[in-house]
């Protein structure tokens, strides 16, 4: 039965506990999914004790944001190892830039005559290292926009007016760490990124997989990106990126999901790394 590798929870941008990410996975008929949340690993210990007792495999996952070639990529981890300090580390300095990055974008919001309290943004979060999403949640609610989408296409997107970086981590940064923490690391939604020139320097550093199946891909992406990774030999990976409902993405958790046969060639490339 598949498998969904792109998954998020409360602990970063998503509105759902790692227990409700369980249920519904079951409910999907699903028998593993990854927890990729944004910069954190929080979230891991909890869906994995929800995944023994509801009999699922839980794959311990993350999902890093870097910056090349003028793009926003994102590095999904797999099987890391979620106590390796070098990887606490990392992501600690990342979640104190990314609540930093809140009064940034504030600020200039505030230059663009928009009033946001960054205060209210940690609220909606539930936690200090919040994302856009929980911007755009906090501008519905203070009425500077009617939705998810004009936020994002008005202010906040890559290159709006109230964009602000994350944390510069480069690609092979975060492929280093992934690796480094044992994981196997794997370029996110690259349609989304638009950058294949940057595949070389990031087979280089280490990249072990594409994420060919993803819920915003079309079929001509998809058949794209199966290309590239027979051509470059990475492993191929996918994955719906729920976020639960009310987080701005309205996706199905299992919309998009991996068959037996690529989840076991992801698994088996893990164990063969780390049995040597
Ligand atoms: P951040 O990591 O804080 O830069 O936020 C990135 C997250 O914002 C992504 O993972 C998505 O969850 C969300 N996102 C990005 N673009 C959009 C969009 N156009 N509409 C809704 N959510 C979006
Ligand atoms: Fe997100
Ligand atoms: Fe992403
Ligand atoms: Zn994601």
């Amino acid at each position: 039965m598949p498998a969904d590798l792109h998954i998020h929870t409360a602990f970063s941008d998503g509105t759902c506990s790692p227990e409700e990410i369980v249920s519904l996975a079951k409910e999907a008929g699903l028998t593993a999914i990854a927890i990729t949340d944004h910069d954190t690993v929080a979230g891991i210990d909890r869906a994995k004790q929800a995944g023994r007792s509801a009999g699922l495999e839980i794959v311990p996952g993350i999902e890093l944001t870097t910056e090349d070639f003028e793009a926003e990529l994102h590095i999904l981890g797999y099987f890391i190892d979620r106590r390796d300090p070098g990887l606490l580390q990392a992501l600690m300095q990342i979640q104190q830039g990314r609540e930093k990055r809140i009064f940034k974008i504030c600020d200039k919001l505030a230059e663009l005559g928009l009033e946001l309290d960054p205060e209210r943004v940690f609220a909606l979060a539930g936690h200090r290292a919040a994302g856009r999403p929980h911007v755009a949640k906090a501008m519905i609610e203070a009425g500077l926009v009617k939705d998810f989408k004009e936020a994002f296409r008005k202010y906040i997107n890559f290159r709006g007016p109230a964009y602000v970086s994350h944390y510069k981590l480069s690609p092979a940064e975060a492929i280093k760490l992934i690796r480094a923490a044992g994981g196997l690391a794997v370029f996110g939604h690259p349609a989304v990124s638009n950058c294949d020139q940057a595949l070389p320097e990031l087979i280089s550093a280490g990249l072990a997989g594409i994420e060919a199946y993803y819920s915003g891909h079309n079929s001509s992406q998809t058949r794209h990106y199966l290309g590239l990774a027979e051509k470059y030999g990475l492993l191929v990976t996918g994955g719906s990126d729920f976020h639960g409902t009310g987080a701005g993405r309205e996706i199905k958790l299992g919309e998009l999901a991996l068959s037996d046969e690529l989840m076991d060639k992801l698994r088996n490339e893990y164990l063969r790394r780390n049995q040597s």
